[in-house]
């Protein structure tokens, strides 16, 4: 049987740390869904659906990474989906209570549930979709932090040229 992990988050956008994460995981699962959150709370730079497509370019070619939306309570769509395993990336001690507490409340949730962690590699440990946005906005180079795709949509976003 495939196996399968669904790897969520807001993705707005998608950086390198995301980039690794998703990498690493496709060689341990058949296949990783990226599930793109639709917050309502949360003010987005990009839709849900941009986010979506910017992520599906970053990762065309790739068979291994399949792209998909969810909204409402992550464990109702992984019960839909039928899948078990969540996939989050931990940076520093600071993530590491609010993924604490959001592994154990999914666990309540749904007993069949398991998310698995993974580190951060060096190179992403600092960076974040926030911090990639701040930059990008002042004018800073941003070229290390996200694929040249995420750069190009992010500086039509803010400057409208590419
Ligand atoms: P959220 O909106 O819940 O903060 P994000 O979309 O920012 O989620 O990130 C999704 C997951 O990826 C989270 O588990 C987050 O900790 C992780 N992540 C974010 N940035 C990095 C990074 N640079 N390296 C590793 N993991 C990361």
């Amino acid at each position: 049987m495939e196996s399968i992990a669904v790897y969520p988050g807001s993705f707005d956008p998608i950086t390198n740390g995301h980039v690794d994460i998703i990498l690493r995981s496709t060689m341990i699962f058949d296949k990783v869904v990226v599930a793109v959150a639709k917050n309502y709370q949360k003010d987005h730079l990009f839709s849900t659906e941009d986010r979506v497509k910017i992520i599906e370019e970053v990762f065309l070619g790739n068979d291994k990474v399949v792209v998909d939306m969810f909204s409402g309570l992550l464990i109702n769509y992984l019960d839909i989906k039928g899948v078990k395993v969540i996939i989050r990336g931990l940076r520093a001690i600071s993530d590491f209570e609010f993924e604490f507490q959001l592994a154990q409340i999914n666990r309540k949730l749904n007993r069949k549930l398991d998310t698995i962690y993974m580190m951060a590699s060096e190179e992403n440990l600092y960076i974040s979709s926030k911090i990639v946005k701040e930059i990008c906005m002042l004018g800073g180079d941003i070229s290390k932090l996200v694929p040249q795709i995420v750069q190009k949509h992010l500086k039509e976003k803010f400057f409208n040229n590419f």
